[in-house]
C-alpha cells in the first residue's frame, strides 16, 4: 500500500527518538511509594509550567477529568458542562456512574459560557435542588473545531462560580495548542482554575499519559482517587520520562501543526462540494462538511482510507482531520490530492 497520511488524531503521534532513548535510561522506582525519581520530577515539572502548586501523572486524560470530578464533587451534586465536551460526550458516562452526580448541560455559541450562564445555572437554596459541585470547562474545545477560549473568558467563568462557591475544573487536553494559538503563557489559561487536566499523549507525542495540577490538598486528595480507579502505577518513570521530553521539547513546535491545518484548511475549501468554516480553524483541527459530495461519511472514510487518507467521523456529514508531529508538508499535500481526487469522481 502507498504511503498513509493519518489525520484521525494527535493521538496517533509516535514517541520520538530522544523520548525513547530517555525511557531506556529513566531512574524508576515504585510510585504509589512516591518512590519514582523520575515520576517525581515531571509532576514538579508540570506543576511548575501550568503554575500549580502540584500535579499527579495519571495514565490518561479520561481518568485525569474523572478524578479530578471525583475530588471536586459529593454524590448527588450536579456538574455543569457543556454538551460538546470530552468528560459528558466521550468518558462513558464516567461522570454519573464514577462520581454519581447529574450533570447540567448549558449549550455555548463559541465554546465558553458567559459568566451570565454560569450564575443561573448555579442552584439556588431551595430544598428541591442538588446543589452545583463543580463547572467544567474545555480548551481547546474539540467538538467545537478546535476552537480557543482566551483568558479573560476563562477568568470570568471562574469568577462567577467562586462568587458561589463551586470550583471549576479546565479540560485541557489540548490546552498547550490553545496557548500557541493564543500565542499567551499557558499559565495565564489556567491561573483561576481549581484544577487542569492536559495530555501528554497527543501533540507532544508521549507514548502515555496525562497530567492533573492542582492545588497541594486537592492532588493529595486526587492521589487518593487515582488509586482507586486502579491508576497507581510502579515504575511508571519510564512513561514519565517521555512525558518530561513532551513538556520541554514538545511544546514550541505547535504552531508548525496549527500552520500545516490551516493550509489544509485553505486548500480543502477550493475543492467543489466540500465546506469549511475557516473562522473555526484556530489549532490543529480541521472539520470539514462533506455533505455536497452526496455520501454517507462511513462510506467516505472507507473510500479516503482505500487511497491512504485517514481521518475521523464528526456527525453524520462531517470529517475531522488534525494535524500533527508525524504528518509533514508533503503529507498534507498528499491529503489535498487524495480530497481532490475523490471529489473529482464523486461531485
Ligand atoms: C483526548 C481528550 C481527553 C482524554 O483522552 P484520553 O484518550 O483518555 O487520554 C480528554 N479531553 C479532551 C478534550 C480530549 O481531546
Amino acid at each position: 500500500m502507498a504511503k498513509l497520511v493519518d489525520l484521525r488524531s494527535d493521538t496517533v503521534t509516535k514517541p520520538t527518538a530522544e523520548m525513547r532513548k530517555a525511557m531506556a535510561e529513566a531512574e524508576v522506582g515504585d510510585d504509589v511509594y512516591r518512590e519514582d525519581p523520575t515520576v517525581n520530577r515531571l509532576e514538579e515539572l508540570a506543576a511548575e509550567i501550568v503554575g500549580k502548586e502540584a500535579a499527579l501523572f495519571v495514565p490518561s486524560g479520561t481518568m485525569g477529568n474523572q478524578i479530578a470530578a471525583l475530588t471536586h464533587t459529593l454524590p448527588g451534586q450536579e456538574v455543569i458542562v457543556d454538551p460538546r465536551m470530552h468528560i459528558f460526550l466521550y468518558e462513558v458516562g464516567g461522570l454519573g456512574r464514577l462520581s454519581g452526580v447529574q450533570t447540567r448541560t448549558i449549550e455555548t455559541a463559541d465554546g465558553c459560557y458567559t459568566p451570565d450562564q454560569i450564575r443561573s445555572a448555579i442552584r439556588g437554596n431551595n430544598i428541591h435542588f442538588p446543589n452545583t459541585g463543580l463547572v467544567c470547562l474545555e480548551n481547546t474545545l474539540n467538538r467545537a473545531g478546535g476552537v480557543v477560549i482566551p483568558p479573560h473568558r476563562l477568568n470570568s467563568v471562574a469568577d462567577a462560580a467562586h462568587e458561589y462557591g463551586v470550583p471549576v475544573h479546565l479540560d485541557g487536553a489540548r490546552i498547550f495548542n490553545a496557548a500557541a494559538a493564543l500565542d499567551v503563557d499557558v499559565r495565564n489559561l489556567c491561573e483561576k482554575m481549581d484544577s487542569v487536566m492536559f495530555c501528554l499523549s497527543k501533540g507532544l507525542a508521549a507514548p502515555v499519559g496525562s497530567i492533573l495540577a492542582g492545588s497541594k490538598e486537592f492532588i493529595n486528595k486526587a492521589r487518593k482517587y487515582r488509586k482507586l480507579l486502579g491508576g497507581g502505577m510502579r515504575q511508571a518513570g519510564i512513561l514519565a520520562a517521555a512525558g518530561i521530553i513532551a513538556l520541554t521539547k514538545m511544546v514550541d513546535r505547535l504552531q508548525e501543526d496549527h500552520d500545516r491545518a490551516k493550509r489544509l484548511a485553505y486548500g480543502l475549501v477550493e475543492i467543489p462540494g466540500l465546506v469549511v468554516d475557516l473562522s473555526k480553524v484556530q489549532s490543529n483541527i480541521v472539520v470539514v462538511d462533506c455533505s455536497g459530495w452526496g455520501k454517507s461519511v462511513e462510506e467516505l472514510i472507507k473510500i479516503l482510507a482505500e487511497r491512504g487518507l485517514l481521518v475521523t467521523p464528526f456527525g453524520p456529514y462531517h470529517l475531522r482531520m488534525v494535524t500533527h508531529k508525524d504528518v509533514d508538508d508533503a503529507g498534507i499535500d498528499l491529503a489535498l490530492k487524495i480530497m481532490q481526487e475523490v471529489g473529482k469522481e464523486l461531485a
